[in-house]
């Protein structure tokens, strides 16, 4: 087991993780809310979970856009892709690979085991990791500078051995959901 280190300001009340000012919550808080929000409003609750992890992910206070933007252009998108999986494990939303990253479709796609988006989630339908996915959409959006969309195709919720999303443009998301492709 890795060691991780957190910076705590006690005026303010706040942790820093890596220069980003966190929020410790135990791990099964993500599910639980999804699963509450879904039971009060129903199937709507998954478009507002993945547009609003989408939009935080982009937004300037997020620590996703300041993690892209502190390594700054320099740095290749394999390499940034990897500083990112990283800290995605490292906060514990489960341990996250790249498996392909096709930049001139473009085109991501991330396997992701040990979601803790799946927790206590039994036999579900459907994928049920939409704050994850929002996240993914989100951050290749930044890293991109291209309004980029995230599917989940597979879901240990759902009785799969792993998550897996791919990360499509925003394009390919409306032709897929016309039913073009
Ligand atoms: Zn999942």
């Amino acid at each position: 087991m890795d060691k991780i280190e957190l910076d705590h300001d006690k005026e303010k009340g706040e942790a820093f993780a890596y220069e980003n000012s966190v929020l410790i919550l135990s791990r099964g808080n993500l599910a639980y809310l999804q699963r509450e929000f879904e039971k009060i409003i129903g199937p709507a609750a998954t478009y507002l979970i993945y547009d609003s992890a989408r939009m935080y992910a982009q937004s300037s206070g997020s620590n996703i856009k300041g993690d892209i933007t502190r390594l700054g252009p320099d740095i290749s998108k394999e390499d940034l892709g990897k500083i990112l999986m990283d800290h995605f494990s490292e906060h514990g939303y489960g341990r996250g690979e790249i498996t392909e990253m096709d930049l001139s479709v473009p085109q991501v796609r991330i396997k992701v085991t040990n979601s803790a988006n799946t927790m206590g989630y039994k036999e579900s339908e459907k994928p049920v990791c939409h704050f994850i996915r929002g996240i993914f959409a989100g951050a290749v959006t930044v890293a991109l500078d291209r309004s980029m969309h995230c599917a989940e195709t597979k879901c240990t919720a759902k009785g799969d051995s792993q998550c897996e999303f791919e990360i499509i443009t925003a394009e390919e998301m409306e032709k897929r959901r016309l039913g073009e492709v």
